[in-house]
């Protein structure tokens, strides 16, 4: 027997929003991010959905090389650059462009003596304040790259903060562009700027590159629903109820006892609990579907298990089939309900829920 908790993973739907990014932005070459196992959906599977990209971006070098070896051969390049300068000679030996944020990683490479080129992104800090060189510092940063034997091609990059809003009262789109492109003018060189909200919601920004991750796994990157974008769900967790239970008005459910019911209810206990990814926060309403039909969470979750209001699924039995998200219920609904965002429920799926891939 196995537990019947089961992540379904659409390769055709990934296939599917790559396709949206190109008709989004057709004149953009696409860096399919894949950081963080593809946004829980696998490394190896994005490969295969997304052998169409022009690049691989990610955050961890040791998945980068992973790449290489299991033969892409098109370019990757790390987000948050290298960390220790031992990385240095094998960023070029597999051929790895990444991201250059501070003075300490041009040291670095300074003091590499590289054997063999490496392709670098110089990164913008256009006001996010996280990564990257002001635009009054940029010039100098470029000057010492371009002085480094065996740096190559440089890129300009920079991140937004706010790209899924229109217009951002405390950081805008806009003025983060104004920055970058007064900084970068003239500049021979790609530029590399667009997230999935900038792709969704700016898409006319002059960009070489782009950089979709949400909206290629199905998920909102806000703004409007995926469904308003055409995307469509890449992950979908399915489980059963394993147990059902009838309760008197008055009597409570699971531990601390946060859900009392004030008329007699049945209860159906699913088998997916918080190791399994589903979030802890959920409260009392957060949607969840039984037999097609749409219910709600009621109680504590807990490790193993969630117990959920079966009044409106009158055939609802051990086995029944329940759907926490993906199709026919968002995974950004559910994230919103539990106060988070779709990005953090796909990537704390754990290792337990069984994978299996259709196309
Ligand atoms: C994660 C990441 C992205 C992808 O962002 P989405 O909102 O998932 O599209 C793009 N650029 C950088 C630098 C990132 O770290």
């Amino acid at each position: 027997m196995t537990r019947p908790l089961v992540a379904n993973i659409d390769i055709a739907a990934m296939q599917h929003n790559l396709s949206v990014v190109r008709n989004t932005v057709p004149r953009a070459k696409t860096w399919a991010v894949v950081k963080a196992n593809a946004y829980g959906h696998g490394l190896e599977r994005s490969v295969r959905a997304f052998s169409d990209a022009d690049g691989f971006a990610l955050i961890e070098i040791e998945s980068a090389i992973h790449l290489r070896e299991m033969g892409w051969k098109k370019p990757i390049l790390l987000l948050e650059g290298f960390f220790y300068a031992h990385e240095l000679p094998i960023l070029a030996r597999y051929n790895i462009a990444f991201a250059v944020h501070c003075d300490e990683q041009i040291e670095m490479l300074e003091k590499s003596h590289l054997e063999m080129p490496v392709d670098v992104h110089l990164k913008m800090n256009t006001g996010m304040n996280r990564l990257g060189f002001l635009p009054s510092e940029y010039g100098n940063a470029l000057k010492r790259l371009k002085q480094i034997p065996n740096v190559r091609d440089i890129s300009y990059m920079t991140h937004f903060a706010n790209s899924e809003t229109k217009d951002h009262p405390a950081l805008s789109v806009e003025e983060q562009l104004r920055r970058f492109d007064s900084a970068t003018q003239g500049l021979k060189g790609d530029r590399n700027l667009s997230n999935s909200g900038a792709i969704l919601l700016h898409p006319d920004i002059r960009t070489d590159w782009v950089r979709p991750g949400i909206m290629l796994y199905g998920g909102s990157p806000g703004g409007k629903t995926a469904a308003e974008y055409g995307l469509k769900p890449a992950m979908t967790l399915k489980s059963e109820i394993i147990q059902i239970q009838h309760i008197r008005e008055g009597e409570s459910i699971g531990y601390g006892s946060i859900f009392t019911a004030t008329s007699p209810m049945t209860i159906g206990v699913v088998a997916c609990g918080y190791a399994d990814g589903y979030p802890r926060m959920a409260p009392e309403g957060t949607p969840v579907i039984v037999d097609g039909i749409r219910t709600r969470l009621v109680g504590r979750v807990s490790m193993d298990m969630i117990t959920v209001d079966l009044t409106p699924v009158a055939n609802a039995h051990v086995g029944s089939e329940v759907t926490l998200w993906g199709n026919d219920l968002p995974i950004d609904e559910v994230a919103e309900a539990a106060g988070t965002v779709g990005y953090e429920l796909m990537c704390a799926l754990s290792l337990r829920p069984r994978i299996v891939e259709c196309w």
